[in-house]
């Protein structure tokens, strides 16, 4: 019998009938994908979408084909010209990296080779443990711990609270649910901590109230003496004190937390010791900077975010957990239709017990690429000159009487506000976000606004390996031709 019989043409493939004109269109789009990147600079930053672009989502659900030329040409036309904008060298807005081509094209191939990162004995596997082996030695983890390759940063976060939860439960939580637990669980961090701490702990069914906000000194880090404070005082309550979140980088300013000093406490407090670096763990591949994230090696769990600081195009988070028992005892489960088998492709550890994906993409060969291609000290060297540069911008506007610093700068991240004189806190809000939103609109640059102990402020965060020290030297001239504007124009002043 032919188990392999000849392809009839009876059935349907999405496969295209001729392969040849698939490659002319190809290749059309990598040639405008290719020109795209090289002329970035000389865009806007970002520009509003037309009434007809934003029309444009709202077609149906198409029922017949179109040419796939067609269907590239509505992309290039309609989704193209309006992207976030974080690809751009003056993008500074929220946190996020600014991709890169290499990686791109490791995600076009994961999605040619399709596998699944499920686990299974294949090539893309062994890759993604790779990838995860890379990034503990990264931040001083030992070859023995475990992680997993997530979405991002949230992601990686929830997988390290959860570990702590069930490490310090109490009982069989996974079994019993925290409804059986003796003590309620209490998890500690700054009150600069992200907040996909609190869906966490809110999803972890531990309740927003598990999660202590602890104040910061001015440096904007957790306060040590207020946390000791605070888990003595629980303790007393009766509540079981389980994790002390660190953050290697907070979102609102980029302070570092004295990450020796909290793991200490942890020691000594028998706390799970979680840092969150999703945007500073990576400072530990920075030759200049690196004494900033001092004891993030000795973390119990640590998330960390490759599509920030080392550009991964979307989605990319890591976490990281030192013991990796207690991180497969968390998830592991092992149905039926899931067995391994001695050899085969079923043979070998599924990579779906580090997590609560089950599928899961080929992430780590857009980071494999880049990292193969550049080496891991460039973008060590890349952090170094985002942190150099938030440190001439920071200059730059200690230097200017109009402008005004509202945070130390520690990283990459600068919070200040244009002054204007005699103008109560509500006013200088005002005024200060029309010059974000005209810098936006104008398609100069792209800043974030935050509020720092209270006081509103705008923020550039650099991470980005295309931004220029001029970059950085328009923003400020810019700021200052549109403050006069607004000043003499605007009525809300
Ligand atoms: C970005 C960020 C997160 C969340 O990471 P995502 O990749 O956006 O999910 C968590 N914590 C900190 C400190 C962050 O900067």
């Amino acid at each position: 019998m032919d188990i392999f019989p000849e392809a009839t043409n009876a059935e349907e493939t999405l496969d295209p009938p001729d392969w040849a004109d698939v490659g002319a269109l190809s290749h059309r789009i990598l040639d405008d994908a290719i020109a795209y990147l090289e002329d970035v600079r000389n865009r806007p930053v970002w520009r509003e979408m037309p009434a007809e672009v934003r029309a444009f989502f709202g077609a149906p659900l198409p029922r017949s084909p179109a040419p796939a030329a067609d269907v590239y040409d509505d992309v290039a036309r309609n989704v193209m010209p309006y992207p976030m904008g974080n690809i751009h060298p003056r993008f500074w807005s929220w946190y996020m990296g600014s991709s890169n081509f290499t990686g791109a094209l490791g995600d076009f191939l994961a999605a040619i080779q399709g596998s699944n990162l499920g686990g299974g004995n294949h090539a893309a596997a062994l890759m993604d443990s790779q990838v995860v082996n890379w990034m503990k030695e990264m931040v001083g983890f030992p070859v023995s711990a475990s992680g997993t390759l997530v979405s991002g940063g949230s992601m990686a976060n929830i997988i390290g609270l959860t570990v702590a939860r069930n490490v310090k439960a109490g009982v069989d939580v996974r079994e019993r649910g925290v409804g059986a637990m003796p003590k309620p669980l209490r998890y500690y961090a700054s009150d600069q901590v992200h907040s996909c701490h609190r869906k966490a702990v809110e999803a972890l069914g531990l309740g927003n109230q598990a999660l202590r906000r602890i104040q910061t000194d001015a440096g904007l880090r957790i306060d040590i003496a207020a946390l000791k404070a605070a888990i003595a005082e629980d303790r007393e309550a009766g509540f079981r004190p389980a994790c002390v979140i660190g953050t290697a980088g907070t979102v609102n300013a980029g302070a570092v937390d004295d990450l020796r000093a909290l793991a200490s406490v942890a020691a000594e407090e028998d706390l799970w010791f979680h840092v969150d670096g999703c945007i500073g763990a990576l400072i530990a591949i920075a030759p200049k900077n690196r004494s900033l994230v001092a004891g993030i090696e000795q973390a119990d769990s640590i998330a960390l975010d490759p599509h920030k600081w080392l550009h991964a195009p979307f989605e990319a988070g890591c976490a990281l957990v030192r013991d990796a028992s207690q991180h497969r005892n968390t998830f592991a489960v092992t149905p039926e239709y899931l067995e391994s088998t001695p050899r085969g492709l079923a043979s070998g550890e599924w990579l779906h017990d580090y997590g609560l994906q089950t599928s899961r993409g080929f992430r780590a060969l857009k980071i494999w690429m880049a990292l193969k291609e550049h080496g891991v000290e460039k973008f060590g060297r890349l952090i170094d000159q985002n942190i150099a540069q938030a440190r001439h911008l920071t200059r730059l506007i200690e230097a200017e009487p109009a402008l005004e610093l509202m945070a130390p700068t520690t990283i990459n991240i600068v919070s200040f506000r244009h002054r204007l004189d005699g103008a109560s806190e509500e006013k200088l809000k005002a005024f200060n976000t029309e010059i974000m939103l005209r810098l936006q609109e104008e398609g100069i640059a792209a800043l974030s606004d935050t509020t720092v102990q209270g006081r509103h402020c705008l923020r550039v965060a650099i991470a980005n390996h295309r931004t220029r020290r001029d970059d950085l030297d328009l923003l400020v001239a810019e700021m200052l031709r549109l403050g006069r504007e607004i000043a003499a124009t605007a009525t809300l002043m």
